[in-house]
């Protein structure tokens, strides 16, 4: 199975072509994705735009029958192995408000003037790629344009956001859950002063926060998909799963650091891992200053005085 890490941008492709392709579309693209034959990602972030997605550069001008695309993205991932994209470009670039200039376009490797960039090297999460993409008068038939419509492509990418927020929670919960089960285990075993250190006082503090934490996080992040499920706007939960798990797996992971004391820095142990890869969660799908900037919104627009 892929990891999760793939699955995630791969799924927001997927997402978006089945809830807002054409049916031509759906019938092209979809059944190659789910055997895995092609495998997808997300090409939203340029080097000068992340968080303020509406600030990106790279365009798309219609000619014919085809779109030339010019533009490079960064942080990619999958970028380096993956196949196809839902890349989102300006079709628009002097439109107000700016999201209305935006479209979202299906884009394959192979064509002329699509290049794979550089592999970014990274301080964890290394089970999947991280590349740069450039696009040099790169032509892209128009029937890729998910849904056929232009102007639509901020809702189309950022519409799949949520789920990716739960995903990302649900990873966060992972994390947080597996540092506390490999510092349990540990502090089963280690022994100072005569007794294992799961009997020292300062160990339990921390136990005792760590699983409260992983269980909090789990919760949360099932009250989040549950609340998707139904259909509901679901902005706010997926936010509130995403910042608590994500913040709740570096916590864990940092506690549990400390209870493998000096062997925690060792590669031989699995947790600095765990260490490593626990910050992208902060980050991934939205950082989380904008999270609990997005759930304060929400929370006040469903609190009306
Ligand atoms: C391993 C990895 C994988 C990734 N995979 C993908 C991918 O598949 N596809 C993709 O498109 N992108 C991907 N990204 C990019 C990721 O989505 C961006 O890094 C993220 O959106 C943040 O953008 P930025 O790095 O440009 O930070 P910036 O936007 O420059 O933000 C810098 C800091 O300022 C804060 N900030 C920014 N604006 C505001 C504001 N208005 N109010 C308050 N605080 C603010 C941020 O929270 C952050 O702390 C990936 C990144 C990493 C590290």
């Amino acid at each position: 199975m892929a990891p999760t890490g793939i699955f995630n941008s791969h799924l927001i492709l997927a997402l978006a072509i089945e809830k807002f392709g054409t049916d031509a579309q759906k019938a092209k693209w979809l059944p190659r994705m789910a055997t895995g034959e092609l495998r997808g990602g997300l090409a939203l972030t340029e080097p000068d735009a992340g968080t303020d997605l509406q600030g990106i550069r790279m365009t798309a001008r219609r000619d014919g029958d085809d779109y030339v695309v010019n533009g490079s993205k960064t942080w990619i991932s999958n970028g380096i192995k993956g196949h196809v994209f839902a890349l989102l470009v300006k079709t628009d670039p002097a439109a107000e408000p700016r999201y209305k200039g935006m479209s979202l376009f299906i884009a394959d490797k192979g064509r002329p003037g699509f290049v794979t960039g550089k592999k970014i090297r990274k301080l964890g999460y290394n089970s999947i790629d991280s590349g740069e993409l450039a696009f040099e008068d790169c032509r892209l038939p128009a029937d890729q344009l998910i849904g056929g419509e232009e102007g639509q492509g901020f809702f189309q990418a950022t519409g799949g956001l949520e789920l990716g927020r739960i995903n990302v929670a649900a990873r966060g919960v992972g994390l947080a859950e597996g540092a506390l089960a490999l510092a349990t285990a540990y502090a089963q075993t280690r022994h100072t002063m005569g007794k294992p250190i799961a009997e020292h006082q300062a160990i339990q503090l921390k136990l005792g926060e760590m699983v409260t934490r992983a269980r909090a996080a789990r919760l949360m992040t099932l009250d989040a998909a549950a609340a998707y499920d139904q259909g509901a706007r679901v902005d706010m939960e997926a936010g509130m799963a995403k910042y608590f798990a994500s913040e709740a797996a570096v916590r864990n992971a940092e506690e549990a650091m400390r209870i493998f004391g000096g062997y925690s820095y060792s590669k031989d142990y699995a947790i600095e891992r765990y260490y490593r890869d626990a910050l992208l969660m902060c980050i991934g799908e939205g950082t989380n200053e904008m999270q609990r900037m997005i759930i304060a919104r929400q929370w006040v627009k469903r609190n009306p005085a």
